[in-house]
């Protein structure tokens, strides 16, 4: 029966038009065998008309004047089936070589079960060409499927042997933003897996994303080299056509803050406010109103390439509300902005607020009148390793991550003398006090394993075990998580926690914008309880280290074996903000890197301020019951000894 209908189609075709090829776009391909596998939103026959927005980018995608489309587009808009419907149209009707890529190999393997396997099931043409998938006499695998005639590959773009295989006429990148710079040490995933398709004269590349942030997404590159096609609703009054944009949305909200400082926002009513002719419509009227792609750099279609731009106030499945109220409780937090304009608006991010110079952060500083201010429920720290010294810092937690620095010092010594270890003992053996009396010691420390002094670490990692004391090392994987992985080293005994620095700077960037305390903000003592400068003595330092001199005896004579120092100075500040994210061409492509901007090279503040960040967060802490426990250890003060409750994470006063 299906071989009937495709007969059918043919002739239909054939009546329409003389080309020796069947022209059949991938929308009217769909539209005749597509089968959506029960577990869907809509199972049954594929329509088309249900998502207007998806006809015109399958349809463009064999045209043979074109070779590279781009979509950039809000998550969930029905990338995937765009990309599913593609591999069944051209392995059904025109089979060649097609190649997928994900942004790892764990991914490609994802999708290959989630997505391929159920179409192929599902839709009767594939089935029969794909071979049955229970069969052991197939040699199709999960990455590699073949077709008489094609074969489909599905590579990770971390794994450069998967992307450098036979020659391909179709290739697609699936969420290009989430790509490493370079798969390995070959170089642009994207480029490599190019070359391949270098033997076929109607090759193609269809790139399709959310993008990530502004001036470092691959997808917006390529948007922007396209034609820029917006999916813009006609306005019913004036007939003007717009792209529906949050900022010309008015909202009817509430908005209420929990007990964990968190923000939460109602939205009861929205309506779109025309910027032509400043009439209201609801979602409802905007969403039955003619719709159409408005090209902004039409010419792109001359260089072969188109692309697309949808968000989600588009989107048949989510509700304006829901858009909003997403929008209205992330604004003012640069994290949660950043995912609904990447996830929502299907726009690149930038951050609103700018650093300008360490000049503002001295200029808020604040005397906290106790060495815990009210507030703090957590204390971590973290450590640097260098070769003369260990550098640390320790920082208070509250509701929200709100954060404050508390301590931060210099040890001095070589990381192989007992001695510089005993006085980190020390530190993590203290209490430090609130007004109250009441006090905290530290819950957790994290202490960074790079460095000439690898094996200390370790050393020092696993006799402290017990005291939470853990090493740490910078991840390689260039968009890992804050808390990338744990490791077991079985020859060394010792956990090791991989930390994604990259988005850990990401992080404290954005936190550093934020301007009013709360949540996320990020507070620095005034008060210089100290017994040094730790300006001074890295400065004698670095003077040391120029001479080729490592003892730092007279130093110690000087200053003492730590140096401590509370208030926050001009010169940590500095450090603070030393990284900017700044572009580099690596194997042709221009990829963006945290690099040292500061004129003295000394980041150890940003690298301290991460290690806590990721610290905190590996502690998962639950705020709502770290401050009832504080708070009854406020009724009970002063008295200094006493055995106190054991409550959440923190022991407190054993
Ligand atoms: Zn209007």
């Amino acid at each position: 029966m299906a071989a009937q209908k495709t007969i059918e189609l043919f002739q239909k075709i054939a009546l329409r038009s003389l080309a020796p090829i069947p022209k059949i776009s991938i929308s009217e391909w769909a539209d005749t065998y597509r089968m959506l596998p029960l577990g869907s939103a809509v199972p049954g026959h594929w329509r088309t008309a249900n998502v207007p927005y998806q006809k015109d980018v399958m349809d463009c995608l064999t045209d043979s004047r074109l070779h590279i489309v781009a979509l950039m587009w809000a998550a969930q808009g029905g990338k995937s089936e765009i990309i599913n419907n593609t591999i069944g149209r051209f392995a059904h009707l025109d089979p060649c070589p097609i190649m997928m890529i994900q942004p790892t190999l764990t991914d490609a393997e994802d999708y290959s079960k989630r997505r391929i396997a159920p179409m192929l099931e599902e839709t009767p043409v594939l089935r029969n060409l794909f071979g049955d998938p229970k069969s052991r006499k197939t040699q199709n695998t999960i990455l590699s499927k073949f077709f008489p005639g094609g074969s489909l590959n599905i590579a990770g773009a971390n794994s450069p042997s998967g992307l450098a295989s036979k020659p391909i006429r179709f290739l697609m990148a699936d969420e290009t933003d989430r790509y490493p710079d370079s798969a390995g040490t070959e170089g642009d995933p994207i480029e490599i897996a190019k070359k391949r398709t270098t033997t076929y004269w109607n090759w193609f590349l269809l790139l399709t994303s959310t993008p990530v942030n502004k001036g470092a997404s691959r997808i917006e590159d390529e948007y922007k080299a396209g034609t820029q096609e917006e999916w813009q609703h006609k306005c019913p009054n004036c007939g003007e056509y717009h792209l529906i944009s949050h900022d010309q949305m008015h909202c009817e909200s509430e908005t209420f803050i929990d007990s964990k400082k968190e923000k939460h926002v109602t939205v009861k009513a929205v309506a779109w406010h025309c910027p032509d002719c400043g009439f209201a419509f609801t979602e409802q009227q905007m969403k039955r109103a003619p719709q159409k792609y408005v090209a902004q750099n039409p010419d792109a279609v001359r260089a072969g390439r188109r692309s697309f731009h949808v968000n989600a106030f588009s989107y048949p499945w989510v509700s304006w509300e829901t858009i909003m109220s997403e929008w209205l409780e992330a604004e003012g937090d640069p994290d949660k902005e950043k995912v609904v304009y990447n996830t929502r608006f299907g726009l690149p991010y930038e951050r609103r607020g700018k650093i300008t110079s360490e000049k503002e952060f001295l200029n808020r500083r604040e005397d906290y009148g106790a060495e815990l201010p009210d507030g703090v429920l957590l204390l971590t720290m973290a450590v640097d390793t260098q070769d003369t010294r260990l550098e640390y810092e320790i920082k208070g937690w509250g509701l929200g991550e709100e954060c404050w620095g508390i301590q931060k010092g210099v040890i001095l010594g070589t990381p192989d003398d007992k001695r510089v270890w005993e006085e980190l003992d020390k530190i993590i053996d203290r209490r430090f006090y609130f007004k109250s009396g009441v006090s905290l010691k530290i819950r957790r420390t994290f202490i960074d394993s790079g460095g000439h002094y690898t094996d200390e670490v370790y050393k020092y990692a696993r006799a402290n075990v017990w005291r939470q004391v853990f090493a740490i090392k910078g991840s390689n994987v260039s968009d890992a998580a804050l808390i990338h992985k744990y490791t077991f080293l079985k020859d060394k005994g010792v956990y090791l926690v991989h930390i994604g620095v990259d988005s850990g700077k990401e992080h404290v960037m954005n936190r550093l914008t934020m301007k009013d305390p709360g949540p996320k903000y990020m507070h620095f003592a005034l008060d210089a309880q100290d017994n040094g400068s730790t300006d001074e003595i890295l400065q004698e330092l670095l003077l040391l280290s120029k001479q080729k001199k490592k003892n730092s005896s007279e130093l110690v004579n000087k200053f003492g074996y730590v140096v401590r120092r509370r208030g926050y100075d001009d010169a940590y500040f500095r450090a603070l903000i030393s990284e900017a994210k700044l572009p580099h061409k690596v194997k042709g492509r221009i990829v963006y890197q945290w690099e040292v901007v500061a004129t003295d090279k000394r980041n150890e503040a940003l690298d301290l301020t991460v290690y806590n960040l990721a610290c905190m967060s590996s502690l998962a802490p639950d705020w709502e019951s770290l401050e009832k426990a504080l708070k009854e250890d406020v009724v009970a003060a002063p008295p200094p000894k006493k055995t106190a409750k054991k409550y959440g994470v923190i022991k407190r006063r054993e």
